[in-house]
């Protein structure tokens, strides 16, 4: 199979809509990540999905939704403070968890009772979700573990020759997964942190927990369980208080011939010197949209990706810690 890239326009939008209707999966663009689509009922392009990105069958995927697409059809919403959360940031990356009513197949979500769903930002993804006109269900265009894909050209590189089309919407602005959480209880639960944060959450419902995932754990996001975003490189990790260590070991790949890079916040580097970066930017925002771009871009050009925590792990800097330490630690 030939895997065409193409722009969004009216024609490659209806292309894509005739794949997904006559159950195939594509790429398609979101403001988070790059997702592998399906349509949500049809069970045997769900199974698709699993097969392409190698992806653990204990793994749910996100029901993506149109913004005027009625949430009531898909699942039961306990309680009021859900419907404020996603007035308060919907469109956007926030996904809600949801006792479902079982339209979307069993096979998207593990045979659960629980259904997560999302109302992207992307406009080219609402304008491929009106086309098709029911949720489209997507975990992100990767290969199973490796680093989540923010461009079409990641897509390609993981999916070449297993999906026919990818849907080219730019570099993803958000740049990591949506936030994801559990809104069947009394209190929201974060179960995978990202861009809207337990602070923003808080603004809205006064409470929000966070679930502590260990891997024993029966987990509510099975997801967090396995072993992710990893580069196709040698990686460290290495704390703010730890820079003498980052220089020793990049000294080192030097010393064997090797090309060491430090990833790492335009803030850490100014106390670094002179050496390969692959920098981060300067704020949270900039950070977290280009954390997986300079892993995918550090992954062709290095030995070694020497990466630099977040100084601390309140707002966005939770999110990226959870990426940074699964990809890099
Ligand atoms: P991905 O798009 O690859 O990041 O995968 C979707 C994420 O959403 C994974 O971390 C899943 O575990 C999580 N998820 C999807 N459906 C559910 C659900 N019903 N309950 C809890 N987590 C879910
Ligand atoms: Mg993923």
């Amino acid at each position: 199979m030939t895997t065409r890239i193409e722009p969004i326009t009216e024609k490659s939008i209806s292309e894509a809509k005739e794949i997904l209707l006559q159950g195939g999966i594509i790429g398609m663009p979101t403001e988070t990540v790059y997702g592998l689509a399906a349509v949500g009922t049809d069970s045997v392009a769900v199974k698709k999905i699993y097969e392409v990105k190698g992806r653990p069958s204990d793994n749910p995927l996100i029901a993506h939704i149109h913004k005027d697409y009625d949430l009531n059809k898909l699942v039961y919403i306990d309680n009021d403070y859900a419907t404020e959360l996603f007035r308060a940031y919907s469109p956007g990356p926030l996904t809600l968890v949801f006792r479902s009513k079982g339209v979307i197949c069993r096979e998207a979500v593990c045979g659960g009772e629980t259904l997560a769903v999302r109302i992207p930002s992307h406009e080219g993804c609402q304008r491929l979700l009106k086309a098709v006109d029911a949720p489209i269900v997507a975990p992100s265009a990767n290969l199973s573990k490796h680093t989540s894909p923010v461009t079409a050209m990641h897509v390609y590189n993981d999916l070449n020759g297993k999906i026919p089309l990818i849907l080219d919407g730019g570099k993803c602005s958000g740049g990591i997964e949506s936030t994801v959480v559990d809104v069947t209880g009394d209190v929201p639960r974060i179960l995978r942190a990202g861009l809207i944060t337990k602070e923003m959450i808080e603004k809205i419902t006064e409470k929000c927990e966070i679930a502590r995932h260990k891997e024993t754990d029966k987990v509510r996001s099975p997801g967090v369980k396995y072993r992710h975003y990893r580069p196709n490189c040698e990686t460290a990790l290495f704390k703010e208080s730890e820079l003498d260590k980052v220089k020793e070991l990049y000294e080192s790949y030097l010393k064997a011939g090797k090309k060491p890079f430090v990833l790492c916040s335009d803030r850490v580097k100014e106390k670094l010197g002179d050496m390969n970066f692959l920098l981060l930017g300067k704020n949270e925002e900039e950070i977290a949209s280009n954390l997986y771009l300079k892993l995918l871009e550090g992954e062709k050009i290095a030995d070694i990706i020497i990466a630099v925590e977040m100084p601390d792990e309140k707002g966005v800097n939770l999110g990226i810690m959870n990426r940074l330490r699964k990809s890099c630690g």
